[in-house]
């Protein structure tokens, strides 16, 4: 069958090229690498029978039932088949239209998102100061030492499920940090000037990793500018189907940007990075060249600083170590080797590798959310390699799988410290021990 293949405009398939369907051979090295095949040894929910189902649905062999859906919603998004492939499939290029289409067309009976999740997930994450606020109550709980009381059976009972999860995720918040001011001077002699994407959830429950990051690119010799009106970079509409809304966070970044005055745009997120790194590729239209000038300078803070050529901090860190692959920088940014090259610049940082490291930790994105039971399974996964590394701090370069990672070291009562590169690199700069 040629990739000229005519698909119906109602089939969910009639967005992706049918050249990308026939790219999989089925030759099945993919599956070993995905965690929810891992997990389940069910051949639907591995990359090939993802594949095999959609590309049966393009054909009209089967209809895309709620069933088909189901194995299709199961998948995390993590891009670890795409890392696996021998023969280059564009998984995330057959899957992401592929499930926008199901969500836009209603073909099947899947269950929409709750009212009470969509307020969170689409009104209030992506508003730092709307965030700020709903953290509120939580924050004030935490600090009178009442925060139990959300944990208790009864609290838990009352609650709506996806709130009472939400609350579970929560970590210990530190003291809100004061906002970033615009503009930072480098330190020593000026090597870049660079801008900081700081986000929506990053710039509220990881203000502390933003000061980090700042501090340390002042370190390197980077100007560092913080844009005022920058706003989420959109994944999280994007990835839950929400195409539009996550069009207009991404065209407010562009005009946010001064792509001409700046070498990068840094970003401290694997997620952010992935999304802000696929903006010329997800909208064809007549934004797309300004996206894509955009796109062309985004760059996660650990290969900028490797690839810049880090200054080695000079303060002792004395700490045992594991360093978790997120999968939206193992995978979709193909980085994996940059923050391991950082870390083991801090003197006195072991570090001890990780087995499954690159196996996802059931966060992906609002996955911990939207299937809780298998998010639970491969999170309880990763604590048990985690733990068999004898490690007291877990290091990841994601917001989300920091989060998952301290959720589930609380649940299970195991005394686990979690970071991000950038907060180690800190206090080995400012000589700050632990
Ligand atoms: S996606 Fe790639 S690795 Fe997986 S079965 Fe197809 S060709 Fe093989
Ligand atoms: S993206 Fe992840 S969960 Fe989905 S099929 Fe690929 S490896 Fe499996």
């Amino acid at each position: 069958m040629s990739d000229t293949h005519e698909i119906k405009s109602t089939n969910p398939a009639s967005k992706i090229d049918y050249g990308l369907f026939l790219d999989c051979v089925h030759c099945g090295l993919c599956t070993a690498s995905c965690p929810t095949y891992v997990e389940l040894g069910n051949e639907n929910d591995s990359p090939r029978g993802r594949i095999y189902l959609m590309r049966a649905v393009a054909d009209e062999r089967i209809e895309a039932t709620a069933e088909v859906k189901r194995h299709l919603d199961l998948c995390l998004d993590c891009r670890a088949c795409e890392s696996a492939c021998p023969s280059g499939v564009q998984y995330g290029n057959i899957i992401e239209p592929f499930r926008l289409a199901m969500q836009e067309q209603a073909v099947a009976d899947g269950d929409p998102p709750s009212w009470l999740m969509r307020k969170f997930l689409f009104d209030t994450f992506p508003y730092p100061k709307k965030l700020r606020r709903a953290l509120a109550p939580a924050r004030w709980l935490q600090r009178l030492g009442l925060d139990w009381i959300i944990r208790t059976k009864l609290v838990s009972s009352l609650l709506p499920k996806p709130l009472d999860r939400m609350s579970r995720m929560l970590p210990k918040l530190k003291p809100e940090a004061p906002p970033l001011p615009e503009f930072f001077e480098a330190k020593g002699t000026r090597r870049a000037k660079v801008a900081l994407f700081t986000g929506c959830i990053g710039s509220v429950m990881f203000d502390h990793t933003q000061w980090a990051t700042v501090r340390v690119l002042q370190e390197n010799g980077c100007d560092v500018v913080v844009p005022r009106n920058q706003v989420c970079c959109g994944a999280i509409h994007f990835h839950a189907g929400e195409s539009e809304p996550a069009k207009e966070f991404a065209d407010q970044n562009v005009t946010a940007f001064d792509i001409p005055d700046i070498d990068a745009v840094i970003v401290n997120v694997a997620g952010c990075g992935a999304m802000l790194k696929e903006y010329g590729h997800h909208w064809q239209d007549e934004g797309q060249p300004a996206r894509k000038q955009l796109e062309e300078k985004i760059r996660d803070v650990n290969e900028f600083l490797d690839e810049l050529g880090l200054i080695p901090p000079k303060g002792k860190i004395s700490l045992t170590a594991t360093y978790h692959d997120a999968c939206h920088l193992a995978h979709a940014q193909q980085i994996r080797q940059q923050p391991r090259n950082l870390l083991e610049a801090i003197p006195g940082l072991k570090l001890i590798p990780l087995p499954e490291s690159e196996l996802c930790c059931g966060a992906a994105g609002t996955y911990n959310m939207t299937q809780p039971e298998m998010s639970d399974r491969l999170s309880q996964r990763k604590m048990d390699n985690i733990i068999s590394t004898s490690a007291s701090a877990a290091i990841t370069a994601n917001a989300g799988c920091a989060l998952q990672i301290e959720q589930q070291a609380r649940s299970q009562g195991v005394k686990l410290d979690v970071y991000h590169p950038m907060d180690l690199l800190d206090m080995s700069y400012r000589e700050v021990s632990l």
